[in-house]
């Protein structure tokens, strides 16, 4: 009977709610990462460790080791003509933008008149996050898995 360890590749369903309870994800069908490589957020990766296959597990996960804080430094207004006009702005949009200090995601929170608001935070930021989680595959990862530091799908297809 094999555990989660690192180097495993683990399939398992969730059901992701916030303080509140309501509920904010759940997968469809099990969802695999390759354990041990910072693919899923630090708070619920810590709490697989050593589950076996039927294990099933609530874990709560702060914002610092889930999304991050909530920072109100990160919300930017900024001119709807420093946009291309074709460009489609809808509340969740998600952009790239190029910063000093590299690549950084943004959404779309609103618009207010001519201007857009955008949120650097990510969506779940400042959430505790409240999982029920249940353990459905461990297998090893194959040689390429390592390579690349993440699960591949069943056919070997690369979802980058
Ligand atoms: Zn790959």
């Amino acid at each position: 009977m094999s555990n989660v360890t690192k180097g495993k590749v683990v399939g398992f369903a969730y059901h992701l709610r916030n303080s509140q309870g309501e509920t904010l994800d759940e997968s469809s069908d099990p969802m695999e990462y390759l354990h041990g490589y910072h693919n899923i957020i630090p708070g619920l990766e810590k709490e697989m460790e050593g589950l076996k296959i039927g294990d099933k597990k609530s874990v709560v996960v702060p914002p610092a080791e889930g999304y991050g804080e909530y920072d109100e430094k990160l919300v930017y207004e900024i001119p709807r003509t420093n946009f291309p006009p074709d460009e489609e702005l809808v509340p969740g949009s998600q952009f790239r933008a190029d910063t000093e200090n590299g690549p950084v995601a943004l959404f779309v929170q609103e618009i207010v008149g001519e201007n857009v608001i955008m949120n650097g935070n990510h969506p779940l930021a400042g959430e505790t996050l409240n999982f029920e989680i249940e353990i459905h595959t461990i297998r090893e990862a194959s040689k390429d898995e390592m390579e690349h530091g993440h699960s591949h799908g069943p056919d070997g297809h690369h979802h980058h």
